[in-house]
């Protein structure tokens, strides 16, 4: 596979149209990207774009398709006897594994290239997840494991246990003892955690603690990233301003699922974090960018940032394949789709991308691979 062409790319880290675009690879990596007029007179594709990445995921649930439906959000995921942790415990390690790779099919059918997994059960969790992987071809998975025992004694043994299989930790919650909280935050590891989803808890958590989940998060874990933020209050926003959080995570179908409210996608855009989307819970939502992409648009986010936040930007975080010179190729060729008239206008591109993602024939390429997929 030494070169890629395509009547139009959308490249780099603003998604910048390319008319004739013509991607050199060798061995897998991006040599160059160019526009080439004259080299690209019968391209292979009509679009090509940086693949998807879904960076926020929970695939065990995908085993309990919607056992929470008209249920509380507190009720289905809340650790440790939370709907989803009872149905966890009951079932055996084999089908947990099993469904875990099914979810992981799934996604690569609507051409996503891996996910960022939220792995409960500790050190065997984060196993079980990197062995269901194993089992499907060309995915990147990055599982985030959580301590299985929020006891200080034994905490920091668990860390570093969960050092060995994973550079994260991915925490459901901040209601947690501070010098727990520390523990975690002092363990090396790249830190992600849900904070201020349900209005309730964020409700619970300033009568208990005086501050925020956002704001408790900020103060005893030093997180790289918070997920959700769909209560976004004034003392928040400064919290952020002034934080060394890099990464937001918002997941608004999952959100709406609960009826826990929807993200300000007004406010979020503004913030120097860098925004991804994410589709959280296998038991409610499918693990489909796109859709999720699609949903965060028609609520505020710009088409080009709502495309981004499923490409480009989850692929600078987690250091993935993309369409990118000097990185691993990663990349969607979308064909038999017609383009806009203004090529030129980036939202324009994006928005017609979004939607012509449903109807095109889907080529994956990933490194040297390539495989098709059936889109969004
Ligand atoms: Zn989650």
């Amino acid at each position: 596979m030494p070169t890629v062409t395509a009547r139009l790319a959308l490249m780099g880290e603003k998604l910048t149209p390319v008319e004739h675009a013509l991607v050199e690879v060798k061995e897998g990596v991006v040599k160059r990207i160019e526009e080439a007029p004259d080299a690209v007179r019968d391209p292979d594709h009509d679009v090509l774009l940086p693949a998807p990445f879904d960076p926020h995921v929970h695939s065990a649930d995908w085993a309990f398709r919607h056992a929470g439906l008209g249920k509380t959000l507190r009720d289905v995921v809340a650790p440790p006897d939370g709907l989803k942790h009872r149905l966890m415990r009951e079932t055996p390690e084999r089908e947990l594994e099993a469904s875990i790779a099914s979810f992981l099919r799934v996604a690569k059918r609507f051409g996503c290239i891996g996910v960022a997994d939220f792995r409960e059960g500790g050190v065997k969790g984060v196993r079980i997840g990197l062995s269901a992987a194993d089992a499907v071809e060309n995915i990147t998975y990055i599982p985030m494991g959580r301590p299985t025992r929020p006891d200080p004694e034994v905490v920091e043994e668990e860390l570093k246990l969960l050092a060995d299989v994973t550079e994260y930790v991915g925490l459901p919650d901040v209601h947690l003892p501070d010098d727990v909280l520390e523990a975690i935050r002092d363990s090396g590891l790249r830190i992600y955690v849900h904070a201020n989803e349900d209005p309730s808890s964020v409700k619970r958590c300033l009568n208990g603690y005086g501050t925020t989940e956002v704001e408790r998060a900020i103060e005893l874990l030093d997180p790289e990233g918070l997920i959700h933020l769909t209560v976004l209050t004034e003392r928040d926003v400064d919290a952020l301003l002034s934080s060394d959080v890099d990464v937001i995570v918002a997941c608004p179908r999952s959100n709406s699922y609960f009826g826990v409210g929807e993200p300000d996608f007004n406010t979020l855009k503004r913030l120097p974090q860098r925004l991804l989307l994410g589709t959280d819970n296998g038991m409610t939502m499918e693990p489909d960018p796109f859709e999720e992409a699609r949903y965060a648009w028609l609520r505020g986010l710009p088409p080009s940032r709502a495309l981004r936040a499923i490409t480009v930007d989850p692929a600078s975080v987690f250091r993935l394949p993309t369409l990118e010179g000097g990185e691993l190729f990663g990349a969607l060729a979308l064909d038999g789709i017609d383009l806009p008239w203004e090529t030129e206008r980036r939202e324009v591109l994006c928005a017609h991308v979004l939607q012509a993602v449903k109807w095109a024939d889907v080529r994956v390429y990933v490194g040297d691979s390539t495989w098709r997929a059936t889109g969004s």
